[in-house]
């Protein structure tokens, strides 16, 4: 009846492991035995309360988050996080410092200088983002209020590989596109933010990791809406939450756990980029990689191709066999392929044995 499902690699709104789109299938018409779909089901009831809290749980548990922190899910995607987080933590008279290593970092530094002051502690828009910078190129003012950066660049294709030092500050962190793919030193951080739909499940919900110290840091004036203190203490429940993606995010994340978690995963997804980089090392005048080596990307694998007429037949013949979403973003041009989690080890096979055969045919 339905034709095969593709192998997706689109960036976002990204796959979703099969086995929790056939739960939710499965479960659409009846939630837990309550008579009705999760669709209609009241976000102030018993049912949908405890889902939020075994979500907000079973994320402290994949990512091992300590004590002192809590997990929101707010709205607005990622984008509304740029403004919200210098809202709530770059007060008149302070200065917040922002690392730019792509587009969606330049973003989020631009709608903080509509708030505040921003100093630039580090770009690396010259090379066309190419690469993350070290620490020692990073050039921090004398006492920010937190330093931003974007751990995962999901339109050229470059991952932050090491947890920069502050000088003694907060850092807060976009991991909209590799969250939950690798172990992390959550304490490292005072705020972590994220978009579901890459990682986590689809559109519609930011998760947020939020140190209880900042916290308490929430000033005085803000719309409740925009109060980190007051979306923790009402449980991210203060107005109507996006309760279908709330419930996909949480099957999300039992299958991750049912994979054995991040180390599984991050092993896992190792592989899987590893297989599409041999070939742009093996073939490195055909397939040529955005990413400088050390700041390659896991989870979005970036390339062009000798001229744009062999990308569209790249792209073309990849349709043939059932690959999706593999065009890059306009801004770097070529090939994308997002391999989030739910992306299986088969379609990352699939693709560099495809790219093989086509630079034979090509090359
Ligand atoms: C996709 C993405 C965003 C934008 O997310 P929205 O939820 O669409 O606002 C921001 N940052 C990064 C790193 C992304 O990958």
């Amino acid at each position: 009846m339905t034709a095969e499902r593709a192998i997706n690699f689109n960036p976002g709104p990204a796959a979703l492991p099969l086995p929790v789109l056939e739960q939710a299938r499965e479960e659409l018409l009846n939630f837990k035995g309550t008579g009705l779909s999760i669709l209609e089901t009241s976000h102030r009831s018993k049912a949908f309360e405890s889902l939020m809290l075994e979500t907000e749980n079973l994320m402290k548990d994949l990512m091992g988050i300590p004590d002192g922190y809590r997990v929101l899910f707010l709205q607005g995607g990622a984008s509304l996080q740029f403004a919200q987080v210098p809202m709530n933590f770059l007060p008149a008279g302070k200065t917040a410092d922002y690392i730019v290593t792509g587009g969606f970092a330049e973003k989020a530094c631009k709608d903080a200088m509509q708030v505040g002051r921003v100093h630039l502690a580090a770009t690396t828009k010259d090379g066309g983002h190419r690469r993350i910078p070290r620490q020692e190129e990073l050039r921090f003012s004398p006492s920010p209020a937190y330093v931003h950066i974007t751990t995962n660049n999901t339109i050229v294709g470059t991952q932050w590989h090491y947890i920069p030092a502050t000088p003694g500050c907060p850092l807060v962190a976009d991991m909209s596109s590799d969250i939950l793919s690798r172990p992390l030193d959550v304490a490292a951080f005072g705020l972590i933010y994220a978009g579901a739909q890459k990682n986590m499940g689809p559109s519609g919900v930011t998760a947020v990791i939020i140190s209880e110290e900042m916290l308490a840091r929430v000033p005085q004036g803000l719309p409740s809406m925009l109060r980190y203190d007051l979306q923790a203490k009402n449980n991210s429940l203060y107005n109507t939450p996006p309760t279908f993606g709330l419930y996909t995010i949480n099957l999300v994340l039992k299958w991750m756990a049912d994979q054995g978690g991040l180390i599984a995963l991050e092993e896992l997804n190792g592989r899987k980029a590893g297989r599409l980089y041999r070939v742009l090392d093996r073939y490195p005048d055909f397939y040529r990689g955005h990413a400088e080596e050390d700041s390659r990307s896991l989870m979005n694998i970036t390339f062009r191709l000798p001229s744009e007429e062999l990308e569209a037949l790249f792209l073309a013949e990849a349709g043939k066999e059932n690959m999706t979403g593999l065009k890059g973003h306009r801004s770097v041009g070529g090939i994308r392929a997002s391999i989030y989690n739910a992306m299986p080890e088969e379609g990352c096979r699939a693709l560099a044995a495809f790219m093989e055969g086509f630079y034979r045919k090509k090359g």
